[in-house]
């Protein structure tokens, strides 16, 4: 190669020397020369460079541009020069990328080559990290600052705005304390400047005041940013509304306080257990449930103070609620230290453990003893009134059989002299010895009836049941009885629908219905039986033109014996018949109902189930 140097114009060592790449030209583009940088840098040698078409050295893609920047220069007029960067092969395979700078000159071409390579990627990391740098600054939902060694801002990203509610620019060159709350900013300053002298990063919370007077509550994390030499210049801050989160903490501060209290005054005993029944925290008023002190609870098994024979149930009550999550009840005895036991009921729930499975369970248990003893009483209580109503209505139903037997003895004997006699006096003596006959053996039929039903004795037997003969019939029986008391007795619209009832049991209640129909009516009043579909039910109504009753007396009207003051009238009756219809309805499956306005009349309603054939 020494042996061009002559060739070369006006290059000296220089050439031979020069770490960059050197080439010279030919005024139509050939290659006379390079220099051995183009071997050390990128593997070539002159003898491979000669004669070779200069796109076999240059990226395919940069390809067109090296060969338009050198047309320029080559058909440029002297002293063109023109700088480009392209992407070189070397002998290797990999690419290098110079920048290169070419001259035309007294006919020569000469090109200075740089290799950029590494500066470029350095730069295209520094731009990228610049990048994403700026990004964060201006995406970040947090405040970030960036201050000085006097504490001024020098820069702030767009969210402290929202934060502070300062506009970002207007707290650019200010320090950044004077919305500092004033009792919070000696600390906060001296971490501040201490970030600078520390090689960590500082955290502090602080209260502050938002541009709007309020107050809000800031987390800072800072670190101080090093020149070259190493000294901190700058720092970041990275601040943090908290005042929620602040808000929050205080908020189960408070939380933890009162429920602390509540377990230091609940009356009932708060137990807090884990899996194994292991007791891990206990209330104060449990001392006075099992007589321990609750320290010497704390860390024993719940079971130790449990019935034997109430173990089972604990047990499982533990089981159903860590296992199955289930808030669980369960009455059991506990062992007081005096040697008694004491009746509980506890209801234990496990505490959520963040989807994960529960390892403690709050359990309340309360000493029931006292109303345990009580419901025992009651029970007691409850089955001996059982046994003496029943008592009572095993006497009734005896006494008016036995009553029944002279009684229809008396009336038949009474109605045979009554045939045998034309004495006008005796006849009348044996007519009232007959009425009261009569009288007697209806109040002992209803009272057997009533003692029947009481003691659940009666027996119905439901069918179907026509009520069309059935209330024809009846209203047949008593019609003497209203003409007596010159009434009118009419039948309205019957439904051909079945109902299902005990046909006998029915006639009574009908019976009795229609009777106190006409026994408290006005003279020449009138009595409407009807019926009407409901659903699947049979209303069967007797309407009277009577009396009526007044609203204070409704609650009375079913009550056996109580005729409602009407005992005075002189209208006869035993205050048995609604109690014992009303039973009897109820024991075919239906209803008796009234409504009645005092002055203008009363309607009585059955209502039974239409019969169904099954
Ligand atoms: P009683 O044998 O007295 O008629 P009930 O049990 O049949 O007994 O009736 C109880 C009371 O209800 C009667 O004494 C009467 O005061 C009142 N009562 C019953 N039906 C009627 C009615 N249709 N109109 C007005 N009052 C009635």
């Amino acid at each position: 190669m020494k042996d061009d140097k002559s060739t070369i114009p006006n290059i000296g060592d220089f050439f031979y020397s020069s770490p960059d790449l050197l080439s010279v030209f030919g005024k139509d583009g050939e290659l006379i020369q390079v220099n051995p940088a183009w071997h050390e840098m990128l593997g070539w040698d002159f003898d491979q460079l000669r004669g070779v078409p200069f796109t076999d050295f240059v990226h395919p893609d940069d390809v067109q541009a090296t060969a338009d920047e050198f047309r320029l220069v080559i058909e440029g007029p002297e002293e063109t020069r023109r700088g480009f960067v392209n992407r070189q092969r070397c002998r290797d395979g990999t690419y290098r990328t110079i920048s290169w700078s070419t001259l035309r000159k007294d006919g020569w071409i000469c090109s200075t080559g740089q290799d950029v390579t590494d500066r470029l990627e350095i730069q295209t990391k520094l731009n990228q990290s610049t990048a994403v740098t700026e990004a964060m600054f201006e995406a970040a939902a947090d405040s970030i600052v960036i201050i000085d060694r006097d504490l001024i801002i020098i820069e702030s990203s767009p969210e402290s705005e929202q934060i502070y509610g300062y506009p970002e620019r207007g707290r650019r060159g200010r320090t950044g304390l004077n919305i500092i709350d004033e009792r919070d900013r000696p600390f906060v300053e001296a971490a501040l400047r201490k970030t600078f002298e520390i090689d960590e990063v500082t955290t502090v919370s602080f209260r502050a005041q938002h541009a709007d007077g309020h107050e809000i509550t800031l987390e800072t994390r800072g670190r101080a940013l090093r020149n070259l030499d190493g000294s901190p210049a700058r720092a970041v801050f990275i601040t943090r509304d908290v005042t929620a989160a602040a808000q929050t903490q205080e908020a189960l501060a408070e939380n933890l306080a009162k429920l602390r209290a509540i377990i230091d005054t609940a009356v009932d005993a708060i137990v807090v257990i884990d899996r194994e029944g292991t007791i891990l925290e206990v209330s104060p008023a449990s001392e006075a449930m099992y007589g321990i002190p609750e320290s010497l609870r704390r860390g024993h098994s719940a079971l130790e103070f449990v019935h034997y024979n109430d173990q089972a149930v604990v047990l499982a009550a533990i089981r159903r609620i860590f296992d199955e999550g289930r808030a669980t009840t369960a009455r059991f005895r506990v062992r007081h230290d005096d040697g008694h036991w004491v009746t509980v009921e506890s209801r234990g729930q496990a505490l959520d453990n963040g989807g994960e499975p529960p390892i403690a369970a709050v359990v309340i248990t309360r000493d029931i003893s006292e109303s345990v003893a009580l419901e025992h009483a009651l029970e007691i209580a409850r089955s001996e009134a059982e046994r003496h109503d029943h008592a009572k209505s095993e006497f009734m139903s005896r006494m008016s059989h036995e009553l029944r037997t002279p009684l229809n003895s008396v009336i038949g004997f009474s109605q045979l002299l009554q045939m045998e006699s034309n004495d006008p006096d005796v006849l009348r003596m044996l007519g009232h010895i007959n009425n009261s006959g009569q009288h007697l053996l209806n109040l002992i039929n209803e009272i057997l009836d009533i003692s029947r039903i009481e003691s659940g004795r009666v027996i119905v037997t439901l069918r179907a049941v026509t009520l069309d003969d059935l209330i024809r019939d009846c209203v047949g029986i008593i019609t003497l009885q209203a003409s007596q008391r010159g009434l009118d007795v009419e039948v309205g619209d019957i439904t051909d629908a079945l109902v299902r009832a005990d046909q006998q049991r029915l006639r009574q209640v009908l019976l009795n219905l229609l009777s106190n129909a006409i026994k408290y009516n006005r003279p020449q009043g009138r009595v409407t039986v009807s019926t009407e579909i409901v659903e699947d039910t049979v209303r069967i109504s007797v309407r009277d033109t009577g009396l009526g009753i007044s609203p204070e007396m409704f609650e009375r009207l079913f009550i056996p014996f109580d005729r409602l003051n009407v005992e005075s009238t002189g209208i006869e009756g035993t205050g048995l018949g609604l109690a014992l219809s009303k039973n009897l309805t109820e024991a075919m499956g239906g209803t008796l109902s009234f409504d009645s306005t005092p002055g203008k009349g009363s309607v009585f309603t059955i209502q039974l189930p239409i019969f169904k054939a099954q």
